[in-house]
C-alpha cells in the first residue's frame, strides 16, 4: 500500500497514526498493528481522508471492539475509527430517532425510553455501537 500520499494530508481535528497498535482498542486487548490508523472526528474529515485514500488499500471500521477477535499479524490497510462527532442522537419527530453510528446501543436503548419510545429495550444489555450492531 502507498501511504506516502498520505502523510501529507492535511489532518485538521482528525487523528492520523501509521504503525498503530490496534491492541488497546478491543475488548480482549488482542491482535497486531494497522498499517494506518484513521480516527475521524467529523464527516468532513473522514469524507476527505477517503478521497485521499481512494481504494488503495483494506479499510476495516472499528466500532467499540467488543465483537472482534484481531489477528496477531500487521494489517495491510486502513483502520477506521469513528470519533464523538459520530455519536449523535436526536428525535426527528414524536416516533422517529436519528442515531450516530459510534453511539452505544445501551444509550440508544436509554434515548428511547426518555422519549416514551418502545421497541429498543433489548439493546439496553447489548455490547458495543450501533454501527457494530448492524
Ligand atoms: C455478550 C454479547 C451479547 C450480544 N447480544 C446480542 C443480541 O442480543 N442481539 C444482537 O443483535 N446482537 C448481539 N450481540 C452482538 C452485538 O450487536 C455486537 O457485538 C456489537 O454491537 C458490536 O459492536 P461494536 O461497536 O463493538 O463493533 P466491533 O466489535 O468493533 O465490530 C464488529 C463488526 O462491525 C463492524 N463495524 C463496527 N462499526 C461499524 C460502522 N460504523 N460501520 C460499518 N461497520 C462497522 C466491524 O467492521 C466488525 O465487522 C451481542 C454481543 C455480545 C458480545
Amino acid at each position: 500500500m502507498q501511504i506516502d500520499d498520505l502523510k501529507k494530508l492535511p489532518i485538521n481535528d482528525d487523528e492520523l497514526y501509521f504503525d498503530y497498535d490496534l491492541k488497546k482498542l478491543n475488548w480482549f486487548n488482542i491482535g497486531g498493528k494497522t498499517k494506518v490508523f484513521f480516527k475521524a472526528k467529523s464527516l468532513t474529515g473522514l469524507v476527505n481522508f477517503l478521497k485521499t485514500f481512494k481504494k488503495r488499500g483494506k479499510i476495516f471500521v472499528l466500532g467499540a471492539g467488543s465483537n472482534v477477535l484481531i489477528s496477531d499479524d500487521d494489517f495491510n490497510g486502513v483502520v477506521i475509527k469513528l470519533g464523538k462527532n459520530f455519536q449523535n442522537l436526536s428525535i426527528l419527530n414524536e416516533n422517529l430517532i436519528i442515531a450516530g453510528c459510534g453511539i452505544s446501543q445501551k444509550k440508544l436503548s436509554e434515548f428511547s425510553r426518555e422519549n416514551s419510545l418502545t421497541g429498543m429495550e433489548f439493546m439496553s444489555c447489548i455490547p458495543g455501537s450501533v454501527g457494530g450492531g448492524i
